[in-house]
């Protein structure tokens, strides 16, 4: 399989794509063409051998052909349950994306490309054996996952720039909890300058002489991938319990979560609708109503892991459906603000007995707000992108109760937390580098 470039020009292999993340010009790498199924022809039961079947055209011709499933079970190895839900009336069920060592579901995504990436390093190593350093920049969730994924993986090592005060204290804990081969540097400015940073180290020819750098961020084609697989994998679950095709609702920032659900019916899974539940931040939104493509500086909600305000993989959408009128076919989407937020997540609470993170709660919300006859005539999920203890601080003065810390999180909880504090300037991230 060939990679190409979004906006045309570039083309290299799977691992090339995976190790560049975007492509020299900028813009994103996408499969030559997605393959085909039948639903009928998936034989796997768990999310990691529907994933070695799912994924194996994408691998084709690869260094990595031959480790994909491995790959699947070393990465796919925790629970992503579909739960059904006690409604008064209809089918609905949540797709639980949570499980993960850092409760959200770019643990999928994370994981798997670390578990790639350590498995091509040895056939990359015969021409350049400096270890491989993955720079990643983060608010608050990325950062947490792609260190956990990259903890004590061979060969390669992670630097984590995050800003001083910016994240919340369970956040941070996740982001410094980690030895030897990831190191978590404190910077004292604002995400977009920890951005910059790691830009900026990736364009400085000196420096790329010295280090061996790769990114690590959610276009990446290595994270993509996988979240292909949970939603094809739920779709088939529910066609062999039921016969039918489930509609899906997928809470959206960068679009990364959704193309994945997006690409799986595309390539032939038993998938419905797809509606895209946004925040505040109305670019979706406001290009679906109008046709006109105008990313802007994002907002900031209680579902802040969905604060974009110029999301990403639009453009590989775009690429996938170049017909504006089908892409409005494609897929609906259902802006929700923090009031809706706050009053949903109460609702469900009294309602259902469940707690949602405030970004699965933008799905729970438009479930509700489909016109009843579609609502209860059809079968519903809703994925649940994150759990809600991860945002602790939001939900249980929403609810006015506590939520239990999952195990996986009060094990992180109880590492001990470091961190070295960083200049928000280029010069000192190369500092850094260089004295690793
Ligand atoms: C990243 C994230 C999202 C948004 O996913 P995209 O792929 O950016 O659309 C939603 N919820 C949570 C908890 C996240 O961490």
């Amino acid at each position: 399989m060939r990679y190409l470039s979004t906006r045309g020009g570039h083309e290299t292999d799977l691992v090339g794509a995976m190790l560049q993340g975007l492509a020299p010009d900028g813009s994103l790498y996408v499969a030559e063409e997605l393959p085909r199924f039948d639903a009928d022809e998936i034989h796997g039961e768990t999310i990691a051998e529907i994933g070695t079947e799912l994924l194996a055209p994408f691998f084709v011709d690869s260094a990595l052909a031959d480790s994909l499933a491995a790959i699947c079970d070393d990465a796919l190895n925790f629970p992503i349950p579909l739960e059904a839900l006690a409604v008064e009336q209809g089918d609905l069920a949540v797709l639980e994306l949570f499980h993960g060592p850092t409760l959200a579901f770019k643990d999928v995504g994370a994981r798997f490309l670390a578990a790639a990436m350590e498995r091509a390093l040895p056939d990359l190593d015969s021409k350049d054996s400096r270890p491989l350093t993955i720079l990643v920049a983060t608010s608050g969730d990325t950062g947490a996952a792609v260190a956990a994924a990259f903890h004590r993986r061979r060969g390669i090592r992670v630097g984590v720039l995050f800003p001083k005060d910016l994240v919340s204290p369970r956040q941070q804990h996740q982001l410094t909890c980690w030895t030897g081969n990831v190191r978590s540097f404190e910077v004292s400015g604002t995400f977009d300058a920890c951005q910059a940073m790691v830009k900026a180290a990736f364009t400085d020819a000196d420096l790329n002489t010295r280090h061996r750098l790769s990114a690590a961020n959610s276009i990446n084609i290595g994270r993509l991938l996988p979240q292909v697989v949970y939603h094809a994998a739920a779709s088939l679950w529910h066609y062999r319990a039921h016969g039918t095709q489930a509609n899906f609702i997928v809470p959206t920032g960068n679009l990364g979560n959704a193309l994945g659900c997006i690409w799986a019916r595309a390539m032939g899974m038993p998938i419905g609708d797809i509606i895209l539940a946004t925040n505040a931040n109305r670019t979706i939104p406001d290009f679906l109503a109008t046709g006109d493509w105008q990313p802007r500086p994002s907002i900031q909600t209680l579902a802040s892991a969905m604060d974009v305000g110029d999301p990403s993989n639009m453009e590989r959408l775009r690429d996938l459906i170049p017909d504006f009128g089908e892409l409005r076919r494609a897929v609906e989407v259902y802006p929700v603000d923090d009031a809706a937020i706050r009053q949903q997540i109460a609702k469900d609470y009294r309602r259902l007995g469940r707690v949602w993170c405030p970004h699965t709660a933008t799905a729970a919300w438009a479930y509700d707000q489909l016109p009843q006859a579609r609502r209860i005539g059809e079968p519903w999920i809703i994925v649940a992108t994150a759990h809600p203890a991860k945002f602790d601080t939001i939900v249980e003065e929403i609810i006015d109760a506590s939520v239990p810390v999952p195990p996986e999180l009060a094990v992180l909880l109880e590492l001990p937390a470091h961190c070295e504090a960083l200049q928000p300037h280029a010069s000192a991230l190369a500092g850094a580098l260089d004295d690793w």
